[in-house]
């Protein structure tokens, strides 16, 4: 049993306000061929889209088989239309481009069956309507009551407890009418049909019910329901989908629509693809930074010297030149930081007694000076320089030679043509720049200071902080002395 309480809907157009439907209650039976007469614009077109899901009411209740409509969601509007509802229009909205048995199977897509069991129902429904040798034409090539026929073929192929028809004669012949009347109330034995009409005629003729319809309200009901009549009652059926029939139904839209879904996906792809690029590309450059890093590293030898290096102490900034004429003997800061690895015998064995898997090779340098003195006041000072830690010594022989642009014909001036490298680079406090490979440099910071073992090793007895003149350092010779002179 299908109810409608106080149904209300108001169109507000501007601020005209159209009451297509003022207060309509009204009751319908399980079986009955309802007709609903009334002039054009009274509404009827109104309260057939209410009763058939298509619009909502303002306010009132629509209540299908004892069940407010009120809190129905979207879903619930769905089942309804889909399962219970069977429409007919005026003008048959068929689809154009596709067959008739295809327009007919179209008004189940939703309701989950299977394909050769709606292609079944369909030939039935068509064959109902006496149409099964006209079953592959297209619909421009029917007539207009052989196409309201298809309409009503899609309409009860579903077999809904409901048809509503909408003028389905307005625009077909009388004879023509008359047979499509005639089906419609045999489909009505079956079923609630609920038909606006504008033909009286055809109306008191088929029709069980008459319903006079005028300016959104019910002007009279030949047969009103009454609450002591007992009424089969309908019972909602739900969309029932089983998970198969879902993405059987999914692929046939895919299917269907295969441009907008080759778009979609080209445009979800181009998405998906970048952010993977963009992925994998940061992923593959960490694992080749990491690779090339590690290999480069493998590369470098693991040097143990005899003088190791506290990188945690920092040299302090030196800020401007000092404007003092004397040079003061201090600590270096490298000096400070540096500490004796004690490298014996014992620690070699160690060494070779490692895993020989844990090292390509493992090579020792073993290296002896050349005898350098200086003659302090007569006395033969011995001279210490380092060709693996100048830091340390704060003399050096080879390196200077090369980078101070010293050396005679080897480096005359540096490789771009310029002044040489020395003196590009430091200014003569005292003396003059070196002329030939054999002079001595003796290089002081911004703040005159001097590395102290510079002075030690170039023979001066020194204390910290202790300050020399120009003249006290320059001019000092150093003799290379033969080992068996030396020893
Ligand atoms: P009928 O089918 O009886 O000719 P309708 O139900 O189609 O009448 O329309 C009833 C009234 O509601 C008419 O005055 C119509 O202009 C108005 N109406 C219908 N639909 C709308 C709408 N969507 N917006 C505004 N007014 C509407
Ligand atoms: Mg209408």
């Amino acid at each position: 049993m299908l109810e409608l309480k106080h149904i209300k809907k108001y169109y507000h157009v501007g601020d005209t306000i159209t009451k297509a439907l003022d207060d309509v209650s009204v009751s319908f039976r399980q079986q009955e061929f309802v007709a609903i007469l009334g002039p054009s614009s009274s509404g009827k077109t109104t309260l057939l889209n209410m009763i058939g899901g298509l619009d909502r009411y303002d306010s009132g209740d629509l209540i299908i088989e004892g069940k407010s409509t009120k809190t129905f969601k979207d879903a619930d509007w769905d089942a309804y239309r889909n399962n219970s509802i069977g429409f007919i229009f005026q003008s048959y909205n068929l689809i154009g481009h596709l067959s008739i048995m295809d327009n007919v199977e179209m008004g189940m897509t939703l309701s989950g069956v299977s394909r050769a069991e709606k292609e079944k129902r369909a030939v039935d429904a068509l064959t109902r309507v006496g149409l099964a040798e006209h079953m592959h034409k297209r619909p421009n090539q029917l007539s207009g009551g052989q196409m309201q026929r298809v309409a009503i073929a899609r309409a009860i192929a579903n077999d809904p407890e409901i048809l509503l028809a909408d003028e389905p004669t307005g625009a077909l012949d009388s004879e023509t009418s008359e047979e499509i009347m005639q089906l419609i109330k045999e489909l009505s034995k079956e079923r609630l049909v609920i038909m606006v009409t504008h033909n009286p005629q055809l109306a008191k003729q088929y029709a069980d019910r008459i319903i006079n319809f005028a300016d959104g309200k019910i002007l009279n009901d030949s047969a009103p329901y009454s609450e002591h009549e007992a009424d089969d009652h309908f019972t909602l059926k739900r969309t029932k989908m089983s998970f198969w029939t879902a993405l059987k139904l999914s692929f046939t839209n895919i299917k269907t629509k295969k441009g907008r879904t080759f778009l979609t996906m080209f445009a979800s792809s181009i998405g998906i693809i970048s952010v993977a690029i963009v992925l994998a590309l940061s992923t593959g450059f960490q694992t080749q930074i990491d690779k090339t890093e590690a290999e480069t590293l493998a590369q470098y030898p693991i040097t143990i010297a005899q003088q190791g290096q506290d990188t945690s102490q920092r040299p302090s900034q030196e800020k401007g030149f000092s404007k003092s004429d004397q040079v003061t003997a201090q600590t270096s800061a490298a000096d400070k930081a540096q500490h004796v690895n004690k490298i014996s015998q014992k620690y070699l064995d160690y060494l070779n007694g490692l895993n020989k898997k844990l090292a390509k090779n493992i090579s020792y340098t073993y290296a002896t000076g050349f005898n350098l003195v200086r003659d302090v006041n007569g006395q033969y000072k011995p001279v210490k320089f380092s060709n693996s830690n100048p830091e340390r010594s704060g003399v050096d022989a080879s390196a200077m030679m090369s980078t101070l642009g010293v050396g005679g014909s080897v480096y005359p001036v540096d490789r771009y043509g310029k002044q040489s490298y020395l003196e590009s680079n430091y200014k003569v406090l005292a003396g003059s720049y070196p002329k030939a490979a054999t002079d001595i440099v003796l290089v002081v910071n911004r703040d005159n200071t001097v590395n102290i073992n510079s002075l030690k090793n170039l023979g001066f007895t020194v204390k910290e902080n202790q300050k020399y003149n120009y003249n006290d350092l320059v001019g000092q010779t150093v003799k290379v002395v033969a080992n068996d002179d030396y020893y």
